[in-house]
């Protein structure tokens, strides 16, 4: 059974593999954020809310990931309540194509629309839209996905999605997915700036030192850019530096880890280009990359 743990207030999470955040805006009625992977979590949601005599008003999606969008379609129809997410997030959600698309590179094979990547269809209205309550505010925090936004409840509790990774984490898969490494290096730099608050990362346990973890994943990403600028003392294609780092790292050869493997070459290969970092050249029709 899955703890139902108050934080502060009226702000509760309930502890899953994803933490789902819970705001009683009275009356019995909550706001949750995020909905965990699929039906199943969202069934344990709706019931540990119902042992403590709680209704769902309206959900709030801090990004499309499977593992925070996953239940939004069976909560909504299951309690009538409407779901938001950011202007980006939620065309993810509306179109379940677009998120294996744009970490595979192209149209997704079966395969891949595995556990993580298979966000069912349903509507999804701008946040903006929603009548939150006074003292709940939303911040973006790009790098992780597009759109993906932080939600701070009125009790000052600071909900910061996938932004920062566990250690633990970080150190066992290495490989934690990315959209744009710049954008992930400025919301890590910004993130420190709520050291001292409360903060709930989505895979992590509730922290007062949230600025020791952005630390920490900065480092992190350091180490990847700098693992890469080594590997291309030697000027190899894209597919030969996802070998290198699958080897190098011992991951594990299933399709999913290789395609998030070769989506986190390009993603850091795009930002080491833009800071003038590395180069690419064409070789008898083969495109190279080779430190600059
Ligand atoms: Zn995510």
């Amino acid at each position: 059974m899955f703890e139902f743990e108050k934080l502060r207030g009226n702000t509760y999470r309930i502890c899953m593999p994803t933490n789902i955040g819970v705001y009683d805006t009275g009356n019995g009625e909550v706001l949750l954020i995020d909905t965990g992977l699929n039906d199943r979590s969202a069934q344990r949601i709706l019931s540990a809310l119902e042992k403590m005599n709680m209704r769902v008003r309206a959900v709030i999606l801090t990004h499309a990931h499977t593992d925070h969008a996953g239940g939004g379609k069976c909560i909504a129809e299951q309690t009538g309540c409407d779901v938001y997410a950011s202007e980006v997030e939620r065309i993810f959600v509306e179109n379940p194509d677009l998120e294996p698309a744009v970490v595979y590179g192209a149209f997704p094979c079966r395969d891949f629309r595995v556990k993580f990547m298979n966000t069912p269809k349903y509507r999804v209205r701008d946040l903006r839209e929603l009548d939150a309550p006074e003292g709940m505010e939303f911040f973006p925090l790009p790098g992780h996905f597009a759109g993906m936004v932080g939600v701070k409840t009125p009790d000052d509790v600071y909900f910061v999605a996938d932004s920062v990774n566990a250690q633990k984490t970080l150190e066992t898969a290495k490989i934690c997915y990315l959209f744009d490494v710049e954008a992930q290096f400025e919301t890590l730099e910004w993130i420190k700036c709520l050291d001292g608050k409360l903060c709930v990362p989505s895979h992590a346990e509730p922290t007062l030192e949230i600025g020791k973890l952005a630390d920490i994943n900065r480092e992190h990403l350091l180490m990847l850019n700098d693992y890469i600028l080594k590997s291309l003392t030697t000027a190899m294609t894209v597919e030969e530096l996802t070998v290198k780092m699958s080897r190098d790292f011992d991951l594990v050869e299933t399709y999913a880890q290789y395609v998030l493997t070769l989506s986190e070459v390009r993603t850091h290969l795009t930002y080491l280009r833009h800071h003038s970092l590395v180069n690419f050249r064409f070789e008898d029709k083969r495109m190279l990359w080779e430190k600059a």
